[in-house]
């Protein structure tokens, strides 16, 4: 399989894998631009390199429609590793399993073969997904239509009339699901200040679990280097272990809840590991 890149990308730093995985980059012909070749044993859905600067494996598809799951993006903006889709349509499901009603609204992922992605500087190794946040109409009533609302601390959309508010309850179930059941998975859920401190009141008001209250405290985050993600959720997935053989690159931080990368290929940990995690009564 072949993918052609803009010269730029092929600069950067290839990916680096043990010898089962060999990635190749070439010039081609006299225009500017690479030759992207994956070790053809590469599994389809892997993940390669890192989310700023990565590719894709025959990407699995985010489908159009799936329980408690709805796109609002093109299909060939939503593909991603086969860990992240697994994810996401697992968590649509559970939420609309036990919040009545729930849809939530899958935007863009990668591309198929992954790379620069129009509109975003990351979303290039299938490890980054956008959700919309579920929201509320004026009477109450969960809203079930596909709307970008930007949201202040006070949970309220900006210059919405009559108003919109967030469903604090079932963006919580979504960020205690994700954390609870994908702990070694979540990397960050870039989110604004705004939004973040809405819904840590309303886990702590609800006496949510106080580890995940802790780890959401940690990976929900306002980024500094791009818009502020005042009105949807920007989920960034750790490389699957299956993934880190051919070249999936993670970047810090690792959470200290995360095992480290040579545990997560099931290798038996370092002394160290041990100690850090007996400290942190993870053992
Ligand atoms: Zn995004």
């Amino acid at each position: 399989m072949l993918f052609l890149a803009p010269r730029a990308a092929g600069r950067r730093r290839a990916p680096t894998a043990p010898a089962a995985a060999t990635l190749l980059a070439a010039l081609c012909g006299g225009a500017a631009c690479t030759a992207f070749q994956p070790d053809p044993l590469t599994p389809p859905g892997t993940s390669v390199g890192a989310p700023n600067d990565g590719w894709l494996v025959e990407g699995a598809p985010v489908p159009d429609r799936a329980a408690g799951l709805r796109a609002y993006r093109d299909a060939d903006r939503r593909h991603g590793s086969r860990r992240t889709v697994e994810i996401v349509t697992e968590t649509a499901a559970w939420l609309a399993a036990r919040h009545e009603g729930a849809v939530l609204h899958v935007g863009d992922l990668s591309t198929v073969s992954g790379g620069k992605i129009p509109g975003h500087s990351s979303h290039r190794s299938g490890r980054d997904v956008d959700l919309l946040f579920f929201t509320l109409r004026p009477d109450g009533t969960p809203a079930t239509s596909a709307r970008f609302h930007r949201f202040g601390a006070d949970g309220l959309a900006v210059g919405v009339s009559p108003p919109v508010r967030l469903d604090l309850e079932r963006n919580w179930a979504l960020i205690e699901h994700l954390l609870e059941e994908y702990p070694q998975d979540v990397q960050w859920i870039f989110v604004s200040w705004g939004v973040k401190t809405a819904l840590i009141s309303w886990a702590l008001a609800v006496g949510a679990r106080p580890a995940t209250v802790e780890r959401a405290l940690s990976v929900l985050h306002q980024p500094s280097d791009s818009l502020p993600h005042d009105d949807h959720f920007h989920v960034r997935f750790y490389c699957a272990p299956e993934d880190l053989p051919w070249g999936c690159a993670d970047r810090p931080p690792i959470w200290p809840w995360v095992r480290r990368r040579f545990d997560r290929t099931a290798h038996a940990p370092a002394d160290d590991d041990v100690l850090r995690e007996l400290a942190l009564g993870s053992l």
